[in-house]
């Protein structure tokens, strides 16, 4: 993804009248109807297992041999918690390729209930390691530890949870192909996968009334800020997300202070899917990626799973007090 900066006091203030009114509405409705929900712990080593896991196929990006595994690993763990799962397949070109197959994978929990969250990470890893010290090792694909496998290893996390502590509410459960293949020709160059994927649900009658996606989680010393475009567009739920880090004590990580805008896939589920979408995506304060980011260092190394558990135990709380109204 692509960082961009804009003047952000705008819409930070009518977000913010703006999420107000929700939040007030909501908890009315529901608090009478619906009895509390318990959050189940995140168990790190599970999490930093399925990151392991997805490095163990090899680099996934689109047209590769562990791309194409990973893909049906991620479908049979899909499938095993529970889920009724889609695969959507296009054909994507990016840097040197051309019309490479491509696959956004679809998993529903509780598909029959229609209120419905959706959770998206991208699981393809990036072609090229322009960002990287050594000359020599630019053009080889990066291992994709936090730049692909943590988004995953975020919701296949969520998913084993939900299997054993039965949520009432759907869950669709979103990984994006081609997201980080792009190149400075063009934005769409970028996120190809959630562009595919929100031109697919913009005309669905129901849709999910909120979006998280996942993006750079778990790295080593990782804080999270709140990303332009999320405020602009889904400002009471960044609102909210944040404010329920904090009360969960994890104020240290969800750091309440704004960044500039990233190109990331929550911009097209915005603004093709409308459908509101918020990035926890990890910057340094300054807005900038850190050092591992599309280099060769972004590997198992990079990884620290308490930092990785802390975002995935938010994201798991936000379904479950959403499941009871509390959110
Ligand atoms: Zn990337």
């Amino acid at each position: 993804m692509k960082i961009r900066y804009l003047i952000i006091i705008v819409f930070l203030f009518t977000g913010f009248l703006a999420c107000k009114q929700d939040t007030k509405d909501k908890s009315e409705v529901s608090s009478k109807t619906k009895a509390k929900a318990t959050v189940p712990a995140v168990n790190a080593d599970s999490a930093y297992s399925f990151i392991e896991k997805q490095l163990s196929f090899g680099v996934r990006v689109p047209g590769t041999d562990g791309h194409l595994k990973t893909r049906d690993w991620i479908i049979s763990k899909m499938k095993f918690y529970g889920a009724s799962v889609e695969i959507q397949e296009f054909k994507s070109s990016f840097l040197t390729k051309k019309d490479v197959p491509s696959y956004n994978i679809i998993a529903k929990i509780n598909p029959e209930i229609q209120e419905r969250i959706a959770l998206f990470a991208h699981w393809d890893t990036r072609l090229i390691a322009e960002k990287d010290a050594d000359q020599s090792k630019k053009d080889k694909p990066i291992a994709g530890a936090v730049d692909g496998a943590s988004g995953v290893a975020g919701l296949l996390e969520i998913a084993r949870l939900v299997k054993d502590h039965p949520i009432d509410l759907g869950i669709d459960f979103v990984f994006f192909d081609v997201e980080d293949q792009g190149d400075d020709t063009s934005n769409l160059s970028w996120c190809q996968g959630s562009q595919f994927w929100s031109k697919s649900v913009a005309n669905q009658e129901t849709k999910p009334q909120f979006g998280i996606l996942l993006d750079l989680i778990g790295a080593k010393n990782a804080t999270y800020s709140k990303e332009e475009y999320s405020a602009k567009m889904a400002g009471s739920i960044q609102k909210k997300v944040w404010e329920l880090a904090a009360v969960m004590g994890k104020g240290n990580v969800f750091i309440n202070a704004p960044i500039g805008a990233i190109t990331d896939d929550h911009y097209y589920v915005n603004t093709i899917a409308n459908i509101p979408c918020i990035d926890i995506i990890e910057t340094k304060p300054s807005g900038y990626f850190s050092e591992y980011h599309h280099t060769h260092n972004d590997n198992i190394t990079a990884i620290d799973k308490n930092n990785l558990a802390a975002v995935i135990q938010v994201v798991t709380a936000v379904a479950y007090k959403t499941s009871d109204g509390s959110f």
